[in-house]
């Protein structure tokens, strides 16, 4: 009998760092020719970015670019097997690697043709959203969508290192910088309070521009999310509480057509998870108010449109893919910073609160 060790790479073989910053493009460019992660790089981007960016990139990094069409309609399996034989018909073999510049649809489907092309070839992000600069790119999840719902088909494929050049904020458009702002403001809720007031008060300074203050917000959320992922990377249990506000966001995205935004969503969703905090005796008023003042103040939406059926939102949590079970989790409050997750939570509360949330 021989014992036959499987000797699987310890988690510092596959660290990476997050570089937050203005004009990195240089350090990019410095970071793939010392590192060597890849003989030959290719840029994924999509047709609104490579416009506005793709050739600042080019400038700066040996690469060739290959473009997606852009939006969450397009990030399926189809775009990704495009993906694929663009690469191949390129020359791009298991020596190469992905560049994903984007938001986080292409960063998904970036990630996602990476982790399985040749079996696995490296990646580096450069997220040009907001939210895909401290959420998406950040924690290894890559995916696409199929017709019934999102991100169905993925992987978990840790990037080679993630670039959050700040520079390529100066385009994004108002929506967007709301969609971000919900995924900071939750992790304001969720671990570090001292975020709340800096959003509530200063949401203008970051959409215009403020180098500075978009370093520090960006880099806070980036360090909450690196740390819960990094003690959970698979998402055993503590990597839940990074779903706070999304059990009814994704319900209400999905139920309306996906008209209403993720950003926009997570905000409702976190309005009603204060609401059942409150209702079930976990959190103090004032906190939930605080939270509520906050999402209103960046510009968030705090209730769930009224041409969303009740009966709709609910059918939909009844079928949340982090649902465990026929218990659905929801990621609770006590106060800013002290998340739990309830897997207890009666669903006529539940119904309350929603039609509460409704104007
Ligand atoms: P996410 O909001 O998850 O990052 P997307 O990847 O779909 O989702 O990005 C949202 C939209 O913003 C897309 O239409 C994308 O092409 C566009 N976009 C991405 N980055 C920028 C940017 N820096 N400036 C302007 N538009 C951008
Ligand atoms: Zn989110």
């Amino acid at each position: 009998v021989k014992a036959i060790t499987v000797a699987l790479a310890p988690c510092a073989a596959r660290s990476y760092e997050i570089h937050i910053g203005r004009d990195l493009l240089d350090t990019v460019a410095a970071q793939l020719a010392g590192r060597r992660w890849a003989a030959r790089w290719f840029v994924v981007t999509d047709s609104n970015v490579a416009p506005l960016h793709l050739e600042r990139v080019l400038a700066r990094v040996d690469a060739e670019a290959v473009v997606l069409p852009a939006g969450e309609k397009h990030k399926t399996i189809d775009t990704a097997v495009a993906l694929a034989s663009s690469l191949l018909a390129r020359g791009a073999d298991r020596t190469s690697g992905i560049l994903a510049v984007g938001g986080g649809v292409v960063g998904d489907v970036a990630g996602f043709v990476a982790s399985i092309f040749m079996r696995g070839i490296p990646c580096v992000q450069l997220p040009t959203t907001l939210l895909a600069q401290v959420d998406s790119s950040v924690g290894g999840k890559t995916g696409v969508d199929v017709p019934a719902a999102k991100n169905i088909l993925g992987t978990f494929h840790q990037p080679c290192a993630v670039f959050s050049d700040l520079a390529f904020l100066a385009t994004l458009p108002a929506r967007e910088w709301t969609n971000g702002f919900a995924e900071i403001v939750k992790y304001g809720a969720i671990a570090d309070p001292g975020l709340l007031p800096i959003m509530a008060a200063r949401s203008d300074d970051l959409r215009a521009g403020d180098q500075q203050l978009l370093g520090e917000v960006i880099g806070r959320s980036c360090r909450i999310k690196q740390q819960i992922v990094e003690r959970d990377e698979r998402e055993g249990g503590l990597r839940r509480i990074l779903n706070f506000g999304h059990t009814v966001g994704h319900a209400v995205e999905a139920e309306s057509g996906f008209s209403v935004s993720h950003g926009e969503a997570v905000s409702m969703g976190m309005v009603c998870a204060a609401a059942l905090s409150a209702r079930l005796g976990h959190l103090g008023a004032a906190h939930r108010e605080e939270l509520v003042d906050v999402l209103r103040r960046v510009g968030l939406p705090v209730r769930i449109p009224a041409s969303l059926a009740v009966s709709g939102i609910l059918e939909r949590l009844g079928k949340d893919k982090k649902k465990a079970g026929t218990t659905i989790h929801f990621v609770l409050l006590k106060a800013p910073g002290q998340p739990f997750v309830a897997g207890d939570v009666p669903g006529e509360l539940v119904r309350e609160v929603i039609e509460d949330a409704r104007s």
